[in-house]
Parts: C-alpha cells; structure tokens; sequence
C-alpha cells in the first residue's frame, strides 16, 4: 500500500495542526514528528498545544457542551450513526494509518477501526436507553426516581497502542450520554487522533453544534494540565499506572472524577483436563498479537505440572513459526516494537528474568530485518519460578514467562499475586474448575475467561480492571453511567409534609 495515498486520502498533510475545537488551530507549541516504527522514517508531523491553545480547546469545547446537553439524547444518537457511518466509509485507510503508525499488524489496524465502529452501534442504541430506576417512597403521595444528567466536557487521555479505539469508546459513549470531548492523544501515535478529528469535522460540519469532539495534542504537559483542570469534571485515561497515579492524585485533589484504565499484567491458567492445542493457539494469539503490546497481552502462563512440559513444547513450536516482518504485508503476525527504548526496556527483562533464575526457552533477542528498522525482537518465552520479582513487572513486549504449579489454588494464588489485575483466563473441561476460578475466592481481575485467552474483548461488556490497573470501566453494559451526573428526584404531589423517616418537627 502507499503510505502517501493513505495519509492524503485521510486528508493529512506533511506537518498537521494538533489542535481542532470547530476549527482547526496552529497549536503554538513545538512541531513533533511521527515515527513509522516498522521503517523508523518520519510519517508526518503535528503542531503541538501550548498552554494558550489548550485553555482556547477547553473554552470551546465548554461552549459546546452548552448546545449538545439540549440536544436530544436520540438526535445525539443519530450524529453518532454517522460517525459509525463515516468510519465504515474509511476503515480501510484508516486501519491502515494505524498500522503505520503503531506497527500492529493490518489485520489489527482495521480490526481497530471496526471497534469504533461497533462501539458507535453500541451508542447509538443507548441514546435511547439512558434508564433511571424509579423507587418506592416509604411517603404517601410522594415518588422518587433517579434522572442522569449530563456531565460537561470530559477530558480522554489514550496510550499509544490503541490510538484510536480507546478513544471512540469514551468519545461515542460520551457523547450519546450529552458530553463533549476533548482528546489528548499519545505523542507517539497523534497522526491518527488527527485523522479521526478530520472525520469528526466532516460528520459535524454545518450543525452549528461546535466543538463537540475536539483535540489537544501534546505530551505529559498537556495531560497534567488537563487533569488539574476545573472545567473537565471527568477525565478518563488509558496508559501506564505510573500515568494513572499522577493523573488520578491530580484529578481527586480537586475532587473530579477519574476513569483510570492502566497496565495489565494477564495470566492464563492452563490445568491437566485442558484442551492443550485450544490453549497453545489462543495463548499464541494472546502473548505475540500486537507484539505483546496490548494491555490485555498474555504476560504469564500458569501451567500444571502434569501438561508443563507437553506445553511448553508447543509453544516454543508456535513461537518460532511466527511470521515477523512488515506489519502491511499479508502473513506477518508480528510487527516492530514501538520505539527504540520499548526494545532496550525488553532486552533489560530478559536479563532480569535469568538473573533471577529465568531459563530463555526461545527468543529473547532482536530480530534484524533487511531494509526495516532495529525494533524488531524475537517473541520470547521464559520459564521462572512463581516467586521472582520481575513476575510483578509489566513489560510493555512480547516476553511470556511459563510459571509451573500443582494444583488450581496454587494456580490462582499465583494469578492474584501481582499488583495489576485487568485480564485473566482458564483452560480447563471441567466446569467446578471454572467455575471456582470465577467464584468470589478465584480470579480478582476486571475480566475472567474461561477457554478464551485474555486479550480481544468485545465492546459490549464493561471493560477495565481492578488494583493498579485503576478500577475504571469503560465501553459496555452499563459503564455509560461514568459520563454523566446521577441526580435523585423526589416529588411530594399530596398536600401534606410527612418527613422520611417518620421525624415529627413541629
Ligand atoms: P503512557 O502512560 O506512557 O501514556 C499514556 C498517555 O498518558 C499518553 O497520552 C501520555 O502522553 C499521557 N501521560 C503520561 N504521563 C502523564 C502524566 N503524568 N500526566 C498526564 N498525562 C500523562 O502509556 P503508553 O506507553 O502510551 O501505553 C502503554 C500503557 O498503557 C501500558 O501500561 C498498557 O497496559 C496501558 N494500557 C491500558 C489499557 C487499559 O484499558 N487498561 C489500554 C491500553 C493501554
């Protein structure tokens, strides 16, 4: 594919502006380049915000949110029908600028968009369920019910390995619920923020609505600002937890909201009655897709004894049969790293790991590909002893560590024993065994599998998870509820004034 007629059919120039709220704007801030990972050459460039622009963005965004609260939640629904629309009519550009951008391969960059794209059928069907539940009041004469109001512009912090997805699940659910938006995207992938603020404008133009889906692109700068920011009363952010400790220490001082969505560290129990060619083919999928570069990533695989070896021999098989490469081409199924750090930071765990006592089963090295850059690595496995330290650590690369144990509650003690808690599975045919695993005293992450690996959620469930990945959750079932503002309503249609509670003052 040519990369110049994807980014010009996106409508994306050499230098691009980072910063739209109604119009587009210079930014004011430095101009960052953008880095094909897979070439290492510069993709295109964007016009950070400085902090003048930034306070313009929210200003305007904060305007908007006036008109779009009065907007209909079903008419709201509608504009993001054509959103969906939209994105279908680009997928294949889009998907592809994705590619380009973070390196996963194309088969995932438009698996991306077509999240957007499920997210916003998602929504629009939610414009008309945006339900409050009505109460008995223990008062004669009197109802009580609850009413969801919307929230006010909010504030979307994205990581740069799902650019765009990410960003649609809090911007399509958002919106529907009467909020507007304003994004910051990763510096590292901000093309494609560019790209979907472009589609955005053409979906909107000619509503007078305004800024309703804005964009503010910088880095750290620009985040912390936003997280210290009185007129976004909810900020939700996807990045590391390191991220979301500043920004959610930032944003509970001034005692707005967070929906903090942070580092995974997914294990994926594989116990002697499992189908093990099932298992090998979903932890392959689950450790190696994105090159191991999803918050859901497989990072530990947690095997009985008695399949340990069997095992462990399928995998190293699945491993070294991966195709590695250009992530554009057919076939490939594993593309660069994100930067050159990302690759130093992964070859560090490798020699971490075997100083304390790891063994590389396979892997554990760049990969040098003719005429590509030096961020390809070899998926690597390595098989540690449940105890060591680095198991605590998420490595944001494609390292599995193979973890033996005895039994299912030695494999779930070591499933809970870290400090992140987002994504976790079970390979097993026996339904006791699952179902412990899923009981109160089994698995204690946002997401729990069974005979599924742990990454490639679908949107309609409410997506996160608890301990340092930061208990928020976004996407489906009733996760929309973060966006707005819960009011209690209680309406006393008699002529008298009995007090709750059966308190006399008088
Ligand atoms: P990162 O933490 O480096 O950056 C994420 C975003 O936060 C970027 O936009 C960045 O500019 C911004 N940021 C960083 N520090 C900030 C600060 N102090 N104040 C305000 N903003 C700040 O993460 P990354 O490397 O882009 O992404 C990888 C991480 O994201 C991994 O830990 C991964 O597990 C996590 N992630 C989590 C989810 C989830 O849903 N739980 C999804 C995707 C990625």
């Amino acid at each position: 594919m040519d990369e110049a007629a994807i980014l010009s059919r996106l409508g994306l120039d050499r230098v691009n502006p980072g910063a739209y709220a109604g119009i587009w704007y210079e930014g004011g801030g430095d101009t960052e380049p953008i880095y094909n990972p897979t070439t290492g050459d510069v993709l295109a460039e964007i016009t950070t915000c400085d902090a003048a622009t930034y306070d313009l963005v929210v200003d305007k965004a904060t305007e908007a949110f006036e008109a779009w609260r009065a907007t209909p939640a079903p008419v709201r629904g509608e504009y993001i029908r054509r959103l969906g629309q939209a994105l279908r009519d680009r997928k294949e550009d889009l998907g592809a600028l994705v590619t380009l951008e973070t390196g996963k391969i194309l088969a995932e960059g438009t698996g991306e968009v077509q999240e957007m794209i499920d997210i916003c059928d998602f929504a629009v069907g939610l414009s008309r369920q945006l339900y409050g539940l009505t109460m008995a009041s223990e008062r004669p004469r009197h109802r009580m019910y609850e009413q969801w109001h919307p929230l006010g512009p909010i504030g979307v912090i994205t990581a740069f390995n799902f650019p765009v997805a990410v960003w649609s699940w809090n911007a399509a659910i958002g919106a529907v619920c009467g909020d507007s938006i304003v994004w910051k995207p990763s510096p590292r992938s901000s093309l494609t923020a560019v790209a979907v603020t472009a589609i955005c404008d053409r979906v909107m133009a000619g509503t007078g609505l305004g800024a309703v889906f804005s964009l503010a692109a910088g880095g750290t700068g620009i985040g912390s600002r936003m997280a210290g920011d009185r007129r976004l009363p909810l900020i939700s952010a996807t990045g590391s937890s390191a991220m979301g400790r500043s920004v959610g220490s930032k944003v509970a001082n001034r005692l707005g909201s967070s929906l903090l969505e942070l580092g995974g560290n997914n294990a994926m129990i594989v116990m002697d009655d499992a189908d093990l060619d099932l298992a090998t083919r979903a932890a392959l999928f689950a450790a190696v897709g994105t090159a191991g570069q999803r918050c859901t990533t497989l990072r530990r695989l947690i095997v009985h004894s008695d399949v340990v070896e069997d095992m462990a021999k399928r995998m190293v098989t699945a491993y070294e049969s991966v195709p590695i490469g250009d992530p554009m081409q057919e076939g490939i199924l594993m593309g660069p790293l994100i930067t050159d750090d990302a690759v130093a930071g992964m070859l560090a765990a490798v020699e971490t790991a075997q100083a304390q006592g790891g063994k590389v089963l396979t892997g554990g090295r760049r990969r040098s590909i003719h005429g590509l850059s030096d961020r390809f690595v070899e998926p690597t496995i390595i098989e540690i002893g449940k105890d060591a330290p680095i198991l605590h650590t998420e490595t944001f690369a494609p390292i599995l560590y193979l973890i033996e144990v005895r039994s299912l509650a030695e494999a779930i003690e070591v499933n809970n024993s870290v400090p992140q808690g987002l994504s976790s599975a079970i390979f097993t045919d026996s339904i006791g065994r699952a179902e412990s695993f899923l009981s109160h005293r089994g698995s204690d992450c946002g997401l729990a599998n069974v005979n599924i690996g742990t990454s490639g959620a679908e949107i309609g469930g409410a997506f996160g998870g608890e301990k340092d990945t930061g208990g928020g959750r976004e996407s489906g079932s009733d996760a929309w509820k973060a966006y707005m503002r819960r009011q209690t309503t209680t309406i006393n249609w008699g002529g008298e004034l009995p007090l709750a509670q059966g308190i006399e003052f008088s």
